[in-house]
């Protein structure tokens, strides 16, 4: 079978690859294994210094990368950048904190000496989406490796070029060979990885779907997941908010990556006193976007990473309009030439419970506006879904903020006046449908180890 990367911006091929044999699986595994019996007892220092040498190759390679990525999922080379340099960060915190992070804890107990130590457990698969090709993996290498495990990375189709690229980066950074590969396979096959005695667990990023299917596998073979899916998150603009700043910070979040972002903000839940005044600001900030060529610096957005994945967007957004929501931005599939994957900023209001936009995920540049009657009907719709991965409050009331923050959102990660993100320093997660366990901070790194008690 052969894997394609595919040029969203004209529908051309870049590249064909030739997948992996059945052969070549099991010795990509059984060679991950053997390295894993090295890497195990190699120090945190020999390790941090791999991940200090894998981020300056990261920002010596940009230029690379980027163009890469631009080509085969449409990403503006801006925003390759910022990604780049964002992966360049996660390795270098954890080569910085890892070590700590994983030190011995002591417990008193009544035995002459009892601690708590954190042991890699060996080969784990991660299986991670086309959206932002390097930083989610990057968000789990940085951790696994620097914990003493191994990785097996299956990419998803589309970006075979960046999956390539990272195992070759690695290298370069010293990490010994077998550590951290490269497997050029379709979702088809991915049980066949869960499935081999030598995989200990598996992290997946990605749609609800995939998520179930993969814990479905693992769960009955008893294999540890991460779980990181879908999401649809609420913003919620209260009366008391800041307008301008609401809406700057709604359009900007909702068009991270062209819309393709599992945190983007999806459902806008305006409280009614404030709607007319905070959609029309924030169709002014969803209007002015340059769309165009990821290659041209001046592109800032491109195209969809797919066009399958834009026709289905667009089903969704005139399912949506027959439903009885209005379009008041967008709605339509740009007429440029070729066989493009474009898809230009759309706003729907009117959207109501039962609709596509309320109860699905949207994932593409496509805002989905709800109104609520006051403060606790905007927090009821807000939890109202089956996703659980992040949440904004808009409000002046810093204090109100902050307790909708924490006690009355249902969500991973909530944020007040501002878009939610992820950041090394920080755990990133979902609950619900959007998943569960942990990334990023002193949690993620737990995530694949066995936290095994001595006693003596
Ligand atoms: P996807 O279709 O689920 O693909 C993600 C990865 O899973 C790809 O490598 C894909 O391989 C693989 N896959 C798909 N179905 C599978 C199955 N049945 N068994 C095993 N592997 C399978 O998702 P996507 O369209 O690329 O990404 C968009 C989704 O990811 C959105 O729902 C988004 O919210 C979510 N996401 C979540 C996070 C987060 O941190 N929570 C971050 C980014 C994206 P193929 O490419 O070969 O099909």
């Amino acid at each position: 079978m052969a894997m394609q990367s595919i040029n969203p911006v004209n529908g051309k091929i870049i590249r064909t690859y030739k997948e992996d044999t059945q052969k070549a699986l099991v010795q990509k595994i059984e060679s991950a294994e053997k390295a894993w019996q090295r890497w195990r007892t190699t120090s945190y220092e020999k390790r941090a210094q791999h991940l200090l040498k894998a981020a300056s190759l990261l920002r010596q390679q940009e230029n690379e990368l980027v163009k890469l990525m631009a080509l085969e999922m449409g990403k503006p080379l801006k925003d390759g950048a910022a990604e780049i340099e964002k992966c360049a960060l996660a390795c270098e915190y954890y080569a910085k904190n890892g070590a700590a992070f994983l030190k011995d804890e002591v417990i008193k107990t009544d035995a002459r000496k009892s601690f708590v130590t954190f042991q890699p457990i060996g080969v784990v698969l991660a299986v991670m989406p086309w959206n932002f090709p390097y930083w989610q993996c990057f968000r789990f290498i940085a951790p696994a490796l620097m914990a003493g495990n191994v990785g097996l990375l299956k990419h998803a189709s589309n970006v075979p070029g960046c999956a390539l690229s990272i195992e070759q980066l690695l290298l370069k950074a010293g990490f010994p060979k077998g550590v951290f590969q490269t497997l050029l396979i379709g979702s088809k096959t991915v049980n066949k990885v869960i499935a081999h005695p030598l995989v200990k667990a598996v992290t997946l990023t990605g749609s609800t779907e995939a998520g179930m299917r993969v814990a479905e596998q693992a769960g009955a073979l008893i294999k540890k997941t991460v779980l990181e899916l879908g999401g649809s998150d609420p913003y919620v603009i209260l009366e008391d908010a800041d307008l301008e700043q609401a809406a700057t910070v709604c359009a900007e979040s909702r068009l991270i990556n062209n819309g393709q972002s599992c945190i983007a903000a999806k459902r806008f839940i305006v409280v009614k006193k404030v709607e007319k005044e905070f959609v029309r600001l924030f169709k002014e900030k969803m209007s002015h976007k340059k769309l165009g060529d990821p290659l041209d610096a001046q592109t800032e957005l491109g195209p969809m990473s797919r066009a399958d994945l834009r026709d289905q967007l667009h089903r969704q957004v005139l399912e949506n309009i027959k439903a009885g929501a209005t379009c008041i931005l967008g709605g339509a599939i740009p007429g440029f030439k070729g066989a493009h994957a474009f898809y230009t900023p759309t706003i729907l209001t009117g959207i109501k419970k039962g609709m596509t936009g309320y109860e699905e995920e949207l994932f593409g540049p496509v805002a989905c506006v709800i109104t609520a009657r006051n403060e606790a009907h905007a927090i009821a719709i807000a939890n109202d879904t089956v996703f659980g991965l992040g949440a904004a409050v808009f409000t002046k009331d810093i204090a109100k903020g902050e307790r909708i923050a924490r006690e009355a959102l249902q969500a991973g990660s909530c944020f007040v006046n501002g878009l939610v993100k992820s950041d090394p320093r920080v755990p990133f997660g979902g609950i619900k449908q959007s998943g569960y366990g942990r990334e990023l901070g002193s949690f993620g790194i737990k995530e694949f180890v066995n936290i095994k008690t001595v006693w003596r």
